[in-house]
């Protein structure tokens, strides 16, 4: 017998949430989680306007603040040759701001979050290792305290991030990746902010600054390919080789070689055949996750977990979860998302070729209905918003 009506696997953004909304409908949700709170996760933390409403809604955004959150007012783009632009969230809606919320303390609110919900049940340092779905229910097994347990539900949510276990079986494939990047990041002090993220682009990359107080500030570094780190050579080396790449943001550090742990990560974007199975279906960076270039995969995490939870509504009620039952989630799900994931992929295209990133400039500078769809798309996840054929041309031309 099913002891709850559904498992989420991950208590990342997209599971914590989503559990959470599936108790306010009334379900019992066990949630589990491999590591313990509070857990590190690689990110450049810059949440998006879009993101920050989202968290207000649930109730938990001045908690954030409280704990620390910075508000960001906007998007600062450096490019080489002292070339930079400036996209304000004010210009779209007074109100609109974005936050940079370090994981530690994002991710552990989000699960408390949920575990303060009467339908949840949070199991942390419970690592899955395996799932079966079957014709009435699913069972998932984990590791927890030295002993194999198993649970039972009705529907199975993977929420476990863009290494998911959910791929490659259950009919589920990961796309090969079209562009490889990897990412390092670090922390800095004595770094004046500007009330904004910065991204300084080059062609190998771009690094993202996002401040973490009024003195310090977290550097992530995004670069095309993979890296090449000679054998016992430390990853600070690398991020300090790499950092060299923006002599601009490398001059403004007092002590540019890396000040504290140095991390990186190879899996930054991916695309799956699709996110839903029989009794399972996907959200977050599981379901697909888009490049960081956006600084939007929180976001779409978050509105992944409420448009999950809208569609499940009914059919969870009813026990409607055969695999032809949750197709239509996959397709609302890319329809939905489309627009992030293309502005993403015109991003890194422009990024690699200099002249294309001028023209783009250009373009954001001087065609003001251009700008203010860049700036909806980036803050709304591009609801009701998207770039046509003509849009991609004024930007490619600089028109
Ligand atoms: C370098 C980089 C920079 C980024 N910068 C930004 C940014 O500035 N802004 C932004 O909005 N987004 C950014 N992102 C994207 C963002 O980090 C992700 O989109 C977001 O974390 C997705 O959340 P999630 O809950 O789907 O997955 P995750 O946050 O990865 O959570 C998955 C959870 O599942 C757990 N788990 C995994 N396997 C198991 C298992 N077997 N059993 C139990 N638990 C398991 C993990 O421990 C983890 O807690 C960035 C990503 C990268 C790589």
């Amino acid at each position: 017998m099913a002891n709850f009506d559904g498992i989420v696997v991950g208590a990342g953004v997209a599971g914590s949430t989503t559990a959470a909304l599936l108790s306010r409908q009334g379900f019992r949700v066990l949630l589990v989680e491999k590591a313990t709170f509070p857990r590190e996760k690689i990110c450049g933390e810059g949440l998006m306007p879009a993101g920050a409403r989202i968290l207000d809604e649930l109730g938990i955004l001045s908690e954030l603040r409280a704990q620390g959150a910075q508000a960001f007012s906007g998007i600062h783009f450096h490019l080489p040759r002292d070339r930079c632009l400036e996209l304000n969230f004010g210009e779209i809606s007074p109100t609109a701001q974005g936050w940079v919320v370090p994981r530690m303390i994002l991710d552990e609110s989000l699960a408390r979050f949920a575990e303060r919900q009467p339908g949840v049940q949070l199991r942390e340092a419970f690592r899955v290792l395996s799932a079966q779905t079957g014709p009435s229910q699913v069972e998932v097994t984990g590791l927890y305290q030295g002993q194999l347990q198993t649970h039972r539900a009705r529907l199975l949510i993977g929420a476990d991030g863009i290494r998911s276990r959910f791929h490659n079986g259950f009919g589920i494939h990961r796309r090969k990746r079209r562009t490889r990047r990897f990412a390092l990041r670090t922390f800095y002090d004595q770094l004046q902010g500007t009330g904004m993220v910065e991204v300084h682009c080059c062609e190998a990359g771009e690094a993202y600054v996002a401040p973490m107080g009024k003195r310090s500030a977290r550097i992530t570094l995004l670069l095309f390919g993979t890296p090449h780190r000679p054998r016992g050579a430390a990853l600070s080396d690398l991020y300090f080789e790499k950092l060299g790449l923006f002599p601009r943001l490398m001059k403004r550090l007092k002590s540019p070689y890396p000040q504290g742990p140095v991390q990186s990560t190879g899996a930054v974007s991916l695309e799956v055949s699709r996110c839903h199975g029989h009794r399972l279906l996907l959200v977050g960076d599981a379901a697909g996750a888009v490049d960081p270039v956006t600084g939007q995969g929180m976001t779409v995490a978050l509105k992944d977990a409420q448009l999950a939870c809208r569609f499940l509504k009914e059919r969870l009620h009813e026990d409607r979860l055969s695999e032809q039952d949750l197709c239509e989630y996959t397709r609302a799900r890319n329809d939905y998302f489309r627009p992030s994931f293309q502005l993403a992929q015109m991003l890194l295209c422009v990024i690699q070729y200099p002249f294309l990133a001028r023209q783009t400039l250009k373009a954001l500078s001087r065609n003001h209905a251009l700008r203010q769809k860049v700036l909806t798309l980036a803050t709304t996840l591009g609801a009701g918003s998207f770039l046509n054929g003509r849009d991609r041309l004024h930007l490619l031309l600089g028109m």
